[in-house]
């Protein structure tokens, strides 16, 4: 890790709300490459490591949006036995994302078909939803993995867990010299009441789409990738919502985190006669706390 902290252009990637078909779909699709490409940045990423993780930022940053209270905070969890370990990505309803891989340096040769290969790294696995909404428990929903892809894993999540057919799709293009060239995806989402010939008309147009990257660097804007999906049905743009990588940890909310460890503990830290460093998973910041600050936490912690 270098000495300056990497610096994300904000302002860039978005997220379009839609709807069509006289409301029957709803459709989320984002251009992501900033987000991600920050992400790589912080956290060194492989290029293999950078597409799982940026898939699972695209979508994190487009479920963030779906959620209906401004506090709820979304997280996306994957455990699984692939040599990446795991992911985690946390998103809330304004778009704001974080996430990070257990394993970053995993390297993998490409697939059968040449292409990164995320399902590999993955392997078999466990994905989790979590909603957070305020309550007392947060909401859980679980799925097995289905190829490690995340999109299809997604799409077998919102089938299964929330009875909503789905096509989801996720792409992240490396450069290369492996920084990000492309990345976004979308959701689609059939209403219950959807009808036979808007479905039709649906799966003949995403048949014939090409993939993500492809169609944003062909030059495809979200808005353009929704008119492509929503050929020969109607559409209404409902927002566009900024979408970057953004963390809120701060000092404070470390020091209430080592509070909480307990008395003993800091006790201890405080004898071993060391500055303390703590990590911030999801965005690599740093905090380092002097032995007086320490003595300073351990007097709260008494009260
Ligand atoms: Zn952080």
């Amino acid at each position: 890790m270098s000495c300056c902290k990497p610096v994300q252009n904000k302002g860039i990637d978005y997220i379009i709300r839609a709807t069509g078909a006289n409301h029957q779909v709803r459709i989320f699709a984002a251009t992501t490459r900033e987000t991600v490409e920050y992400a790589r940045q912080i956290h060194g990423t492989s290029p293999v490591a950078t597409a799982a993780l940026g898939r699972l930022l695209t979508a994190g940053a487009m479920m963030g949006c779906m959620q209906k209270g401004e506090e709820d905070v979304l997280t996306l969890q994957i455990k699984c036995s692939g040599p990446i370990k795991g992911l985690t990505v946390t998103a809330d309803s304004k778009a704001n994302v974080k996430g990070y891989v257990d394993n970053p340096v995993v390297m993998l040769p490409p697939n059968a078909q040449g292409k990164l290969d995320v399902g590999g790294a993955l392997d078999m696995g466990v994905m989790s939803v979590i909603k957070d909404m305020g309550l007392k428990e947060p909401y859980v929903g679980q799925t097995h993995l289905v190829s490690g892809e995340i999109a299809e894993d997604l799409a077998y999540y919102f089938a299964t867990s929330e009875q909503v057919n789905s096509s989801v799709a996720l792409g992240v293009l490396m450069e290369k010299d492996n920084t990000v060239k492309q990345a976004g995806g979308f959701i689609l989402q059939l209403m219950p009441f959807a009808e036979e010939e808007v479905i039709e008309q649906l799966e003949k147009n995403i048949g014939k789409l090409p993939s993500v990257t492809t169609m944003l660097e062909e030059g495809n804007t979200p808005e353009d990738m929704i008119a492509r999906i929503l050929e020969g049905l109607d559409m209404e743009i409902l927002d566009k919502i900024p979408t970057a990588f953004e963390c809120n940890c701060s000092k404070e909310r470390v020091e209430a985190a080592i509070i909480s460890i307990g008395k003993d503990e800091i006790q201890s830290m405080i004898d071993e006669g060391e500055p303390i460093e703590v990590n911030c998973h999801f965005c690599s910041s740093h905090y380092i706390f002097s032995v007086d600050e320490l003595k300073e936490i351990l007097e709260k912690a008494a009260n």
